[in-house]
């Protein structure tokens, strides 16, 4: 919304639909908005890794670095949070073009199931068990 402000395309409403507080911004609506800031810290918490603390979409992309993983599992956390953004965007375009209310838990079961067929899809050996996903062990 701010990116087609600038281009002075009035497209109505700029607050972010997530949290209703700020403007829209990229920045924002994957960094600092409340709803956001929350999808993050229950990624941390599933993935047994530090709260992760962006200041721009660059700083969130790069957070699997500093996650005290390494091997697999930092490739699995780099995957997650570009499944979270990817939630994110959906949920705010579903609710910007079809109306539907934005749930965490959707934006978290969205990230969990499709981020659990996108490692199985990617692995020949070793596939990993929805139990062992949910968890974060064991991979
Ligand atoms: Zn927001």
């Amino acid at each position: 919304m701010d990116t087609l402000k600038k281009r002075n395309i009035d497209r109505g409403d700029q607050t972010c639909v997530l949290c209703g507080d700020c403007d829209e911004t990229v920045e924002h609506l994957f960094t600092s908005c409340s709803l956001s800031s929350m999808v993050w810290s229950i990624i941390s918490s599933w993935c047994k890794i530090p709260v992760i603390w962006a200041f721009s979409v660059k700083d969130l992309l790069e957070s699997h670095e500093f996650s005290g993983l390494n091997g697999k599992k930092k490739e699995i956390v780099q995957g997650i949070i570009i499944f979270g953004c990817w939630s994110i965007w959906k949920a705010r375009n579903d609710f910007r073009f079809n109306d539907k209310p934005v749930k965490l838990e959707d934006i978290i079961r969205d990230i969990k199931s499709y981020g659990f067929f996108w490692f199985n899809a990617r692995v020949k050996d070793n596939k990993i068990k929805w139990k062992d996903w949910c968890s974060f062990v064991n991979m």
